[in-house]
């Protein structure tokens, strides 16, 4: 047990106030950990890389475990990584022993486990589609077991298991590839720099170098010295709208940007996609809103990114996050919901 750790040292968006901090470094101290404060009635908050999350100023009043468990093990055709496991060092030990499947979520910040609470995904692939089960822990009955990806309702950036605590991630497995292709090429841009066809495969290590670029050229892989890597990434999911709210949209975006207008959209379950990125563009908030002055400002590489220009505080990061939202929403009439979790703060 740590006292008074200020958890901006534990997330990527540097921000977050003090908190009591368990850590964890194996599954049996995990899972006896949060056995003993439910038990206890002390409230818990998982925390692994931190990158997806949004923590308070006053902190968190409770314990802050951390998941810490790291172990990886190969297999035939899968991976078996402990939930603390670095997601990329997990993705680059598959790709290093020649096996395909992962290389699109290269440079992905964060740990292994916290992968299927949001379906994390890029450039065209989600782990939904490779998962082949999580082992979780039922804070409710306190026992561990094996669930089917089935079970976890997974769709664009969620599952079951986010914004919900009554489950830990113990450890995750996924299939690949023994034959070192990586999994189709769906992301035009990628496909691209590699000369594939749309729906084409590439040996994973080619992908994952390509990958790893396109990322740290967008401010999307950690980097200390970077700035505009001091983000949660994404702050805003694309929105989607249903079919009978897409006519009024598309006509406000005409109304401020004119008939001629392109606007991107992509077909989703539940109505049409659209991008986050492109409507706070076209709402006015260019790459590194608002000045070079202001301590929290959307990243110089990608409008996406909220990011921490080194003394940034928690409340400063919301103020942006709503002044962004409030600019689309007035402009548009779409709402952008944030992708990180918050924990003690609301938009
Ligand atoms: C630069 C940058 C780029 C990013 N790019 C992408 C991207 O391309 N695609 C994408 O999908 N995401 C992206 N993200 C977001 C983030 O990296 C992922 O969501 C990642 O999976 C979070 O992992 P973490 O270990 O840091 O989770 P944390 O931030 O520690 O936790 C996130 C949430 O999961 C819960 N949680 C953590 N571990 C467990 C567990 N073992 N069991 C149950 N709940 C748990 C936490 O309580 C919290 O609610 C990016 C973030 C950054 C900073």
């Amino acid at each position: 047990m740590r006292e008074s750790v200020r958890l901006s040292e534990l997330t990527t968006l540097r921000v977050g106030g003090p908190a009591l901090v368990a850590e964890c470094g194996s599954t049996e101290a995990l899972v006896a950990t949060v056995r003993a404060l439910d038990a206890a009635g002390v409230r818990v908050l998982l925390l692994a890389g931190g990158s997806n999350l949004l923590i308070d100023d006053a902190g968190f009043d409770g314990v802050v475990v951390r998941v810490g468990n790291a172990g990886v093990e190969l297999g035939a055709d899968s991976v078996l990584a402990e939930a603390g496991a670095n997601w990329d060092e997990v993705v680059a030990t598959t790709v290093a022993a020649g096996f395909g499947g992962l290389e699109c979520l290269s440079g992905i910040p964060g740990s292994a486990g916290a992968t299927p609470v949001q379906n994390v995904g890029a450039y065209g692939v989600e782990v939904a589609a490779l998962l082949r089960r999580v082992r979780l822990l039922d804070r409710e009955t306190g026992a561990a077991r094996w669930a089917e990806p089935a079970e976890l309702g997974f769709g664009y950036r969620t599952s079951v298991l986010k914004h919900r605590d009554d489950a830990v991630v113990l450890a995750v497995e996924f299939a690949l590839d023994p034959t070192g292709a990586s999994a189709p090429l769906r992301y035009g841009e990628l496909a691209k720099v590699l000369g594939a066809g749309e729906g084409e495969t590439r040996p994973a290590a080619d992908v994952r170098t390509e990958v790893l670029r396109l990322r740290s050229g967008k401010g999307m892989v950690l980097d200390t010295a970077d700035h505009d890597t001091w983000s949660a990434g994404s702050f805003f999911t694309n929105p989607v709208v249903s079919a009978d709210r897409l006519p009024q949209v598309l006509a406000a975006i005409a109304t401020h940007l004119g008939d001629a207008v392109k606007v991107p959209t992509y077909p989703a379950p539940e109505g049409t996609k659209l991008s986050a990125g492109w409507l706070i563009e076209r709402a006015g908030f260019a790459k590194g809103f608002p000045d070079e002055q202001a301590a929290a400002r959307l990243s110089t590489k990608h409008t996406l990114a909220l990011t921490n220009r080194g003394t940034a505080s928690a409340a400063d990061i919301v103020a942006l996050a709503r002044t962004v939202r409030a600019g689309v929403l007035d402009r548009f009439g779409v709402t952008l919901e944030p992708e990180p979790v918050t924990v003690g703060l609301t938009l």
